[in-house]
């Protein structure tokens, strides 16, 4: 089972599986509890979420996340506006979900090959073998035009990302340690 948890933290050997990490095969909750234990319980649930495809962990996790993404916006000094605070929730609801989620590039099969040549990459996913919504589907999603997307939220969208990967690596790294 460690060699099956490793096999899923790391990026360069899920590649060549090129199944991607969508489903969960064996690993059961049990598993990375035993593996997580010690690490900060926002990094663990991002590693439910990611590894064993868990949905439930999403609400706990936004709960966790939301605290850090308000005092990003106070340390940044963002201009929210009217519906500030919803906007921020929405947007880093986006961000988990982009996070966390793995849903394999429908076009390449997350092979990150051009299925009409395989010597290029596949233009849907931009060759990240991975399915990830348009600039246009998430201002939509969120509620606000392109621009204000564009202009406005995608940095503090990218800035929480990185929050959730510091968060992802930090947890990686500890259970790697320890599975070694
Ligand atoms: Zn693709």
């Amino acid at each position: 089972m460690s060699i099956e948890i490793l096999t899923r933290l790391n990026p360069r050997i899920s590649q060549i599986d090129n199944i991607g990490i969508s489903t969960a095969g064996g690993i059961t909750s049990s598993d990375i509890a035993a593996a997580c234990a010690g690490i900060d319980k926002t990094g663990e649930l991002i590693i439910l979420a990611k590894i064993c495809g868990y949905r439930d962990v999403h609400e706990p996790l936004f709960y966790r996340m939301y605290r850090e993404a308000i005092d990003l916006a106070i340390k940044g000094n963002w201009k929210v506006g009217e519906r500030g605070e919803d906007r921020i929730r929405s947007v880093l609801q986006l961000a988990i979900y982009e996070s966390v989620t793995q849903l394999v590039c429908p076009s390449c099969k997350g092979t990150k090959q051009n299925p009409a040549n395989p010597t290029k990459s596949c233009i849907p996913c931009n060759g990240i073998g991975k399915w990830r919504m348009t600039d246009e589907q998430k201002a939509a999603v969120v509620g606000i035009s392109k621009q204000a997307w564009s202009k406005t939220w995608q940095y503090r969208y990218d800035d929480m990302l990185l929050l959730l990967d510091v968060y992802e690596y930090k947890a990686k790294r500890k259970i790697l340690r320890r599975l070694k």
